[in-house]
């Protein structure tokens, strides 16, 4: 039951949604009083849950000391100090952290900022971007330009630049049965290579890509061995690595910055939800100290910005969720939770007769559903089996993100879990339970 007579542009149109009123912990409860277990944070945000009173009264206390103050006059103090901490945990020479409003923002802020350094350099003629497909990078053109998800980008397909993309690392579906997963990783990371030398080394900004994929494929790693391919790639012919870690970094994976597990350092990282963990709207974007050296002896001056960059409550709402993270261990207690989750999954699920695949890192997981099995092929898209999971779940109490697609954008199915890394044994009981019986009910 919802509002029926709304002025709010909702975000679909199946009807009239619930109101959420309160949170409490994992759940939301909504204006009936009916409680929904967050097992995906909304679309992996709440990583803290839902009532976390250290970061509420973090942004109580600055919105009473400062509201704001605008970062062409002033930088603030919960500014200072997150950078310094994400900085001193970030690996590499990763330095500067440039504080934005959500994910989009932070991937144009980067896109930006690689542009902007090779004209600091002179090298003018480097305009392209490549990315993979079957990615996500945000809503706002430019990230949609980067992103490969065909049907977030179909109907705006006039309005973005050119971006080409190249294959997204994706063992299930693309490996083939006579090839290793090392040589498939090379194989893949092999295109970037041929994709830069095509369009001329000397023309290529940088290259984007998820270390983790998250809502166009659900949750899929990298196999071993590609990302240090791709970093070597990039590094031969100057191109820089833009990570997106906006879903699948901030503990989410059980390390700070996904790329940990990947043994790799990007030259400028994104970040968002988990950063703010739904308690204020933020985003970020740490560049090496050689590409903000450039900007500093070169303009000195980064032509972007906006109103709210750097917002102080903002700000100090995320520097208490990373502190939360560690002061709780809650980065080691999302890698634990998280091999917990997925044994309970390959318990339940694993010889589903329509479960193909069962992966991801930490609290971040992906179930890719299957009409066949064994030949692992997708179900038609006119079943909407993701949608009728999805519809099902609620039904049942529990807030999951299915997504149809996973194969090209327009086949396959699948459902991706990013509870809050505060989760108990019992929940996961409690995720395992009513998703099989979602999922049974939407392919019945
Ligand atoms: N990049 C990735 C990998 C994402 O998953 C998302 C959002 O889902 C974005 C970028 C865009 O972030 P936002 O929705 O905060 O603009």
């Amino acid at each position: 039951k919802g509002i029926k007579m709304s002025h709010v542009f909702p975000r679909n149109n199946l009807g009239p949604a619930p109101v959420a009123v309160a949170g409490d912990g994992c759940y939301l409860i909504d204006s009936d009083g009916r409680r929904f277990f967050d097992g995906s944070g909304g679309a992996a945000i709440s990583s803290l849950g839902h009532s976390n009173a250290k970061v509420a009264s973090a942004v109580k206390d600055q919105v009473a000391r400062l509201a704001f103050a605008h970062t062409s006059f002033f930088t603030s103090e919960p500014s200072e100090e997150l950078a310094e901490l994400l900085v001193k945990n970030a690996p590499g020479d990763l330095d500067r952290v440039y504080f934005v409003s959500g994910g989009s923002e932070a991937i144009e802020a980067a896109m930006k900022l690689a542009r902007q350094y090779y004209v600091e350099l002179g090298q003018l003629k480097r305009s392209n971007f490549i990315a993979r497909r079957q990615s996500y990078h945000g809503n706002t053109l430019g990230a949609l330009a980067a992103g490969g998800n065909r049907l977030r980008r179909e109907q705006f397909f006039p309005l973005l630049f050119d971006v080409t993309h190249i294959a997204p690392c994706y063992e299930y579906a693309e490996r083939s049965d006579d090839e290793s997963l090392y040589d498939y990783g090379q194989r893949v990371a092999q295109e970037l290579e041929d994709e830069i030398v095509r369009l001329g080394p000397d023309t290529v900004i940088a290259f984007i890509a998820e270390p983790v994929v998250g809502s166009t494929m659900g949750a899929v790693p990298a196999v071993e061995g590609y990302f240090k391919r791709i970093r070597e790639i990039c590094d031969t012919y100057g191109v820089l690595l833009i990570l997106d870690e906006v879903m699948c970094g901030m503990g989410r994976t059980g390390h700070l910055f996904a790329c940990e597990e990947d043994k790799i350092v990007p030259d400028i990282v994104c970040m968002a939800k988990g950063l703010g963990a739904g308690y204020q709207p933020i985003g970020a974007m740490i560049c090496s100290s050689g590409i903000y050296k450039v900007i500093e002896t070169g303009s000195g001056f980064f032509q972007h910005g906006h109103s709210y960059l750097g917002h102080p409550v903002a700000v100090a709402a995320a520097l208490a969720v990373v502190q939360e993270l560690f002061s709780k261990d809650l980065i080691d207690r999302s890698k634990l939770m998280g091999e917990k989750l997925q044994k309970a999954l390959l318990e339940k699920l694993g010889q589903h007769p329509h479960v193909g695949d069962i992966r991801g890192r930490g609290l971040f997981r992906g179930i890719e559903l299957v009409y066949d099995r064994n030949e692992k092929t997708p179900f038609a898209p006119e079943l909407m089996i993701a949608s009728k999971i999805k519809a099902a779940a609620f039904d049942a109490g529990l807030l999951c993100y299915p997504m149809s697609g996973t194969r090209d954008g327009k086949k396959g199915d699948h459902i991706l879990l990013a509870p809050p890394f505060i989760l108990l044994d019992k929940h996961i009981d409690e995720i395992v339970s009513k998703l099989s019986a979602a999922i049974d009910v939407a392919i019945s």
